[in-house]
């Protein structure tokens, strides 16, 4: 059984994941890391006593300690695609628990959450024994998601245009994630300016599809251009098949819910 470890600071537990490294698990709200992680480590480290749960609000946009949770972001957020994406995962005992922090690394198909803050291009901060680290969660998705340190912040600006979330699963409440999706557009003259769109349950973790994007930019939002990127995103999964769902099924999940998200904006 794995040895509890419970830091008091940032320092202290930077300094346990660099003593440990992949013989310990980070704990949050352990919804996901007590069936995923923690049965195959020496240590787990849990989190919640180094707080890390405020919301702070700016007009340029919201900063997110890592240990906020769905609820929080269910019942206080100003932005009802998040909510919508915490409200979705789980019921509400789960949303008391489960973490912001914990959806960014959560298994795959999970990380409703994660994919609209993809969709926002939001920014994650690492503390580490070296100081803190921030880079874009597009770049560290990409660059394999292997934290060196502790989450502890999540940044995002105001979204940049309308910002919808979908998520495709088999009953209306409490469903498990079969993909979500997230687009954020911006709309110039009629024509589509800037577009951020995120897909999760498609992949290892949740992605952006710059396919999608680039099929959209100086288009009008109209059925030829959204068919078009909902076809570049199904083409740039790689969804897996479980007892949920198969790789077919989410890939063309993939493509009708982007259509439906995309379909949603341009009806304003
Ligand atoms: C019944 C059930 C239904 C679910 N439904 C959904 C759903 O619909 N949608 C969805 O997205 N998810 C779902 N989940 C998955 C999970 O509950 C969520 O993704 C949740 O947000 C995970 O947060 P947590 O705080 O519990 O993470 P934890 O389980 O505590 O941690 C998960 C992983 O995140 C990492 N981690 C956590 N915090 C940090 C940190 N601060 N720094 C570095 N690494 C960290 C750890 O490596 C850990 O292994 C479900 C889970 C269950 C059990």
């Amino acid at each position: 059984m794995a040895e509890y470890l419970r830091p008091s600071s940032l320092e202290e537990a930077a300094g346990m994941i660099a003593a440990h490294g992949s013989t310990l698990a980070i704990v949050a709200g352990g919804t996901s890391a007590m069936r995923f992680a923690v049965p195959y480590v020496a240590y787990a480290m849990g989190v919640r006593g180094l707080g890390m749960n405020e919301i702070e609000r700016s007009s340029g946009g919201l900063s997110l300690g890592a240990g906020v949770t769905m609820r929080q972001i269910r019942d206080s957020l100003p932005i009802p695609a998040l909510q919508d994406a915490a409200r979705g995962v789980g019921g509400p005992a789960l949303q008391n628990m489960a973490t912001i922090g914990g959806n960014i690394f959560a298994h795959p198909p999970n990380g409703d959450v994660a994919t609209v803050l993809l969709a926002m291009d939001a920014t994650v901060t690492f503390f580490t024994t070296n100081g803190e680290r921030t880079q874009k969660l597009e770049e560290f998705y990409d660059s394999g998601a292997q934290a060196d340190g502790l989450l502890t912040r999540i940044d995002c600006a105001a979204p940049g245009g309308e910002l919808v979330f979908l998520k495709c699963g088999r009953q209306r409440f409490n469903s498990r994630t079969v993909i979500s999706v997230a687009a954020c557009i911006g709309l110039d003259n009629g024509k589509v300016g800037n577009a951020c769109i995120a897909v999760g349950g498609a992949g290892a973790h949740p992605m952006r599809c710059a396919a999608a994007e680039q099929a959209l930019i100086g288009r009008a939002l109209d059925d030829a251009a959204i068919t078009a990127a909902g076809d570049e995103a199904a083409r740039a999964s790689s969804p897996g098949t479980d007892a949920v769902a198969s790789e077919w099924y989410r890939r063309r999940m993939v493509a009708t819910y982007l259509c439906r998200a995309l379909r949603q904006i341009a009806a304003g």
